[in-house]
């Protein structure tokens, strides 16, 4: 690594520990940031920075949001007694981008993994059977169709039946081991519409 400067070898070990970069993409990344102009390299970093700093939970559904409530809890046309369940902000957007969906969310901020060592302790379930002593009709669980979110669904539907609130699964159509955010409105829909009573 030492083959160059001490700053470069540092940017690409920083690189390389985000998600999806290896070593070579944190390396071409970092050559290729040495080459843009510097003003381009501080907005960048200035974004990344502002971005961390200002964005936070909404204190309602958990997910990022620069206001204390996120726009969809904040709105009055949106149907807060239905609750759909999702593992991260990625899912939320990909629901919202139907147009077709007025319940509210909750966002786990991941999934049950014991393999991980991922426990419910570790995702957003606390705060959200507290939001089900509110008046909720529906609970519609949306994680993904892995194994993990298998489990998360399984573990949700087992707390929340005894408190008689409706709980359902998005059908399948999700492919198996599919990440939500990849697929397509209609497929999305079509997993709502179809959706199975736990
Ligand atoms: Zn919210």
């Amino acid at each position: 690594m030492d083959y160059y400067s001490s700053y470069i070898s540092k940017l690409i070990e920083q690189l390389s520990c985000l998600p999806g970069i290896g070593a070579k993409s944190a390396q071409r990344l970092a050559f290729h940031i040495m080459n843009m102009p510097k003003e381009q390299v501080e907005q960048l970093a200035g974004a990344i920075t502002t971005a961390r700093a200002r964005v936070r939970y909404c204190k309602n559904c958990y997910t990022l949001t620069d206001e204390e409530l996120c726009p969809i809890c904040s709105n009055p046309r949106r149907d807060s007694s239905t609750i759909m369940v999702v593992e991260n902000t990625r899912d939320l957007a990909a629901y919202e981008k139907t147009g077709k969906y007025d319940g509210v969310y909750h966002v786990l901020h991941g999934a049950i993994s014991p393999m991980l060592g991922i426990g419910p302790d570790d995702i957003k379930l606390k705060e959200l059977m507290r939001r089900l002593q509110g008046d909720v009709k529906e609970v519609i669980i949306a994680t993904n169709s892995s194994l993990e979110g298998e489990t998360t669904a399984m573990y949700i539907s087992k707390l929340i039946k005894p408190t008689g609130i409706r709980v359902s699964r998005i059908a399948s159509g999700v492919p198996v081991g599919g990440d939500l955010e990849y697929i397509d409105e209609v497929t999305l829909l079509r997993a709502l519409e179809g959706r199975v009573e736990l």
